[in-house]
């Protein structure tokens, strides 16, 4: 049998990659510990105020020469960067995996779609050509995308390798210096990615990484030579990094939490829902802010709800799905699954009492939870629970589907399950999430469309990825060019 996740043979001694030298600092570490066995693989530094200076000048040093490289010169660095991703996509997809617990597969699946944005941000090159016009006679305006300076990533524990890679690829690539706050769950992926982006030939300081928690935010957001802070994690922090970093000035874009709806109807294809939705809640044990968390089944479609619980009854732990990122976040679900049975819920499928993949029995396993005859007032319809863990609520008709979704806090994704256009075109048009998928589980936008929610689940505006990325990370200059006295010259000219 092959192995499911190769776990580090030996503990791994974190380090800060700083002006392109990896330090250790002598203080506090931060223990990391695999979900998939409960045990400590490494640890890295929880960083002081003297650590967050010491990045932010490495970065601020690379700057001042970064922002002169022309941009198809930083593009062939980049180029070489996704050489290295590839080459080194199963070292990456096990690490990976190891520190968020996630299958192979689809830690293998993050780090490809950080490869399409790397490919993205490679094709500005040739995309972004800025805009110059001949505004009046003999007078030209053109406009100029500059980079804003040092800049923040602060990102969550699910995608190690693919939520950092939303943002840094495109920074860089526009002549920013990066630094790197990955989540202190999961702090290896990216450290590996901080070497490959050093072998790539990217200059000391382009790209850092400083782990550590909320002291360690906080001082990145207070800097004052920080000039913008990209954020991705729980609405409650994203609101308030989003609150600190614009409170001194800065740019900010703070994605948050979420809970997803998706609409069932009667009509819908059953083999293309029945795939879609558990895919979708199971995937990544449900902890994606793309997981579809609550169906909302409209008239009578319980035929299909059986399918359901059948189809996800099949999903065996360690292949298809993942183990929860700790204890602590095990045991939440495990209470929230009770508290929905106590509060009135029936429990159509219960994976709490649940058996662990062999060699991997100290891990935090839970299996796929559904969760019927919900009503709208219960707490698992409303809270984010982060989890392999499904509520159906019943309702008779579309807008009454629709007034649920308005009535959520969040707004990232909403999916239609539906063989009617017209009705798909509804859905779509009325709903107030900024991510709709037809008959899609996780509606992702691809590169070039951007990523990004609504309502509490986005603080700020653009959006990651794509266009939005380019647009966050660079501001415009606008230069008004004449080179002689025209005959009819005007106020304009
Ligand atoms: P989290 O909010 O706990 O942590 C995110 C980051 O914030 C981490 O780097 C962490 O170190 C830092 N942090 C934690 N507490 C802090 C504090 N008090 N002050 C400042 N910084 C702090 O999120 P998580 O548990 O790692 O990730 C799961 C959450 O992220 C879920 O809510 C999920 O929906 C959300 N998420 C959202 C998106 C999106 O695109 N909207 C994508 C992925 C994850």
């Amino acid at each position: 049998m092959t192995k499911l996740v190769n776990l580090p043979e030996s503990p791994i001694e974190g380090a800060n990659l700083i002006a392109g030298e990896w330090q250790k600092p002598s203080g506090e570490r931060i223990d990391v510990i695999s979900p998939w066995s409960g045990e400590s693989i490494g640890s890295v530094p929880q960083s002081t105020q003297a650590d967050v200076d010491a990045v932010v000048a490495g970065a601020k040093a690379a700057f001042a020469e970064w922002r002169r490289v022309p941009l198809r010169e930083r593009t062939q660095i980049l180029y070489r960067f996704r050489e290295l991703l590839l080459e080194h996509l199963e070292e990456l997809a096990h690490l990976d995996s190891a520190e968020c617990g996630k299958t192979v597969a689809e830690a293998r699946a993050g780090v490809l779609k950080g490869v399409e944005i790397v490919e993205f941000a490679a094709s500005l090159q040739n995309m972004d050509d800025g805009a110059t016009m001949e505004v009046s006679r003999g007078v030209t305006c053109e406009t100029r995308r500059e980079p804003l300076g040092v800049v923040v990533g602060i990102t969550p524990f699910n995608f190690p390798a693919m939520v950092p890679m939303w943002m840094y690829p495109i920074a860089v690539t526009v002549g920013n210096a990066f630094i790197l706050k990955p989540s202190e769950k999961v702090p290896f992926t990216a450290n590996r990615m901080g070497q490959l982006m050093l072998d790539a030939g990217f200059p000391p300081g382009v790209f850092s990484v400083i782990h550590g928690g909320k002291e360690t935010v906080e001082a990145l957001c207070d800097h004052p030579d920080v000039e913008a802070v990209g954020f991705v994690g729980s609405t409650p922090i994203a609101k308030s990094v989003y609150a600190r970093a614009t409170s001194h000035g800065k740019r900010a874009l703070c994605l948050g939490g979420a809970k997803n709806h998706f609409i069932v109807l009667p009509d819908a294809d059953p083999d293309v829902t029945v795939d879609g939705v558990v895919r979708s809640f199971t995937g990544c044990a449900g902890q994606r802010c793309m997981a579809a968390s609550l169906m909302v089944a409209v008239g009578d479609v319980d035929p299909l709800i059986e399918k359901i619980v059948e189809h996800t009854r099949g999903v065996r732990l360690g292949v298809d799905m993942g183990a929860i990122i700790e204890k602590r976040a095990h045991e939440r679900l495990v209470a929230d699954v009770a508290q929905g049975e106590r509060e009135g819920a029936k429990l159509a499928l219960d994976g709490r009492d649940t058996t662990a993949p062999e060699g991997f029995e100290g891990g935090y396993w839970l299996a796929p939870s559904i969760l019927d005859q919900v009503t709208f007032d219960m707490e698992c319809a409303n809270r984010e629970l982060f989890g392999p863990v499904l509520s159906i609520v019943h309702v008779k008709d579309i807008d009454e589907a629709l007034a649920l979704q308005s009535r959520s806090p969040y707004g990232n994704a909403y999916s239609v399950f539906t063989t009617r256009g017209a009705t798909a075109r509804y859905v779509a048009e009325n709903s107030e999430a900024a991510m709709i998928g037809v008959n899609i589980g996780v509606p992702v936008p691809r590169e070039p469309f951007s990523f990004g929610g609504s309502k509490q689940s986005k603080f700020g505006s653009h959006d990651m990825t794509g266009w939005g990325g380019v647009d966050f990370w660079t501001w415009t200059k606008k230069i008004t060019t004449k080179w002689s006295l025209q005959p009819d010259a005007t106020w304009m000219s």
